[in-house]
């Protein structure tokens, strides 16, 4: 099974539960529009590099489409289909007005320099205009993209429709329109749906064990605050390697020294590694952080990172899923048969798209709001939205995954029946 039959699996399985009419099946079943461009990019030294981008948008049943761009070299059709099917769902599990969407270039960005990145970018948007804008399908941040990268992108838009139009793409620097807290608030968020949970359980952070795989931006922010919270943050990783110490982690000088050569230089990726630690902390093998008995595994890289093949070796009491879709549909359905309790993507890191919609908001009327004001409109809608469905699951004796996925899944249908089908006429 590909990337997007195992995620379209879930739906289908959500789908019979609801008992909805086949038109609601038919609607969700495939993207509305899929998108392939090419981005002609002169790079430095003259020759000239085509680099393949895709815009999927999958459902617009609740509104524009709204998703991030991805830059890697593992990014093809299918997995930003993937991407763009889990954005609908996750809109509509925290009832934003949003259909989901989700773009990607196949590149190593780290392998451009600063000017050939901004003209891929640019060349991006060019390639993608005609499809987007703030009433059909707004972009945001994605892995190795990120405000920089977005502030050349909403300028570029800019220019081609002769107008300011900061609503168009979200994730922009604050001077460029971006909202105060956007940077923060997938961790932000995350955190928030962890602290719920665990206060559920009656248990508290500072008793708590948590490993982080994939210390990039959404992670960084959760970390660090989780820390602050009281959590013992004992492992950390990303794509160069991991590090381990049971006596807990310091996540903020950690980030500053992985990050600093970044500031040192203005680049917009860091070089760095968790690894510089190695030498104060135990270096372990990357892998092994998914299989250390901690009370808390955080998954903030990419996706199918637990499958059938190490999910037997996973030994954390639960998971909290940042990354979109790190365990496979078969992992899932094994954790839950073990009794292991997983905060699914479309609920846990839905931070990102709220404070996406806050800054949509912030840049049609024209009113710019304080740090607090944005972080409690995210608490407000999160704290909600997650209260809804960890008492479903309660309820429905059913994973948490499920849970949120019936909840969003069932404002689609609504929707889809609200426009008129051909049961409503019988
Ligand atoms: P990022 O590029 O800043 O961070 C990703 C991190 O994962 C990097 O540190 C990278 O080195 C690490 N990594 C890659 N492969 C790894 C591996 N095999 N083992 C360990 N670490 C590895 O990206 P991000 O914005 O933090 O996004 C991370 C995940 O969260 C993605 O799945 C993304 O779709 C999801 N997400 C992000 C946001 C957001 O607002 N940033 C919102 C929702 C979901």
């Amino acid at each position: 099974m590909d990337l997007f039959e195992d995620a379209r699996s879930r739906l289908y399985e959500v789908l019979e539960r609801l008992e909805v009419s086949d038109d609601v099946r038919e609607r969700l079943s495939q993207p509305v529009l899929s998108l392939q461009v090419s981005i002609p990019v002169r790079m430095d030294d003259g020759h000239l590099c085509v680099f393949k981008g895709w815009r999927v948008q999958y459902s617009n049943i609740l509104g524009p489409t709204k998703g991030g761009i991805r830059f890697h070299t593992n990014v093809n059709q299918t997995e930003v289909t993937t991407l763009s099917f889990w954005m609908a769902v996750k809109c509509a599990v925290v009832g934003l007005p949003y259909g989901g969407g989700k773009g990607g270039v196949e590149v190593d960005p780290k392998s451009l320099s600063l000017l050939e990145l901004e003209q891929l970018a640019r060349g991006y948007i060019r390639a993608i205009a005609d499809v987007i804008g703030p009433d059909r399908d707004i972009p945001a941040p994605d892995v190795n993209t990120n405000a920089t990268v977005m502030g050349w992108m909403a300028d570029e838009y800019d220019h081609i429709v002769r107008r300011q139009t900061p609503a168009a793409i979200t994730g922009k620097p604050v001077e460029l329109g971006g909202s105060i807290g956007r940077v923060a608030a997938t961790g932000r968020g995350a955190l928030q749906v962890l602290d719920l949970w665990v206060e559920r359980e009656g248990r508290s952070p500072e008793d708590l064990t948590v490993a982080i795989q994939g210390f990039g931006n959404a992670a960084y922010h959760f970390a660090s605050l989780a820390h602050q919270k009281g959590y013992r943050i004992v492992a950390l990783s990303d794509s160069q390697g991991a590090i381990h110490s049971e006596k807990g982690l310091e996540p903020d000088p950690i980030w500053e020294e992985k990050t600093r050569n970044r500031d040192l230089t203005g680049m917009v990726y860091c070089d760095d590694s968790v690894r510089g630690q190695a030498d104060r902390v135990q270096e372990i093998p990357q892998d092994a952080l998914l299989t250390l008995d901690v009370d808390v595994l955080v998954l903030a890289a990419l996706e199918d990172q637990i499958h059938e093949g190490n999910v037997d070796d996973v030994q954390a009491g639960a998971i909290l899923e940042i990354a979109n879709g790190p365990l496979t549909s078969a992992a899932d359905a094994a954790l839950w048969k073990r009794g292991v309790p997983v905060l699914p993507d479309v609920l846990a890191n839905t931070g990102g798209v709220i404070v996406s919609y806050l800054e949509w908001i912030q840049n049609r009327t024209g009113d710019y709001w304080d740090e607090a004001t944005v972080n409690q409109r995210l608490a407000e809608r999160l704290g909600k939205e997650t209260g809804r469905v960890l008492d479903r699951a309660e309820e429905e004796g059913v994973s948490y995954r499920t849970a949120a996925y019936l909840e969003g899944v069932e404002r689609i249908a609504t929707a889809i029946n609200r426009r008129g089908n051909r049961q409503d006429w019988d």
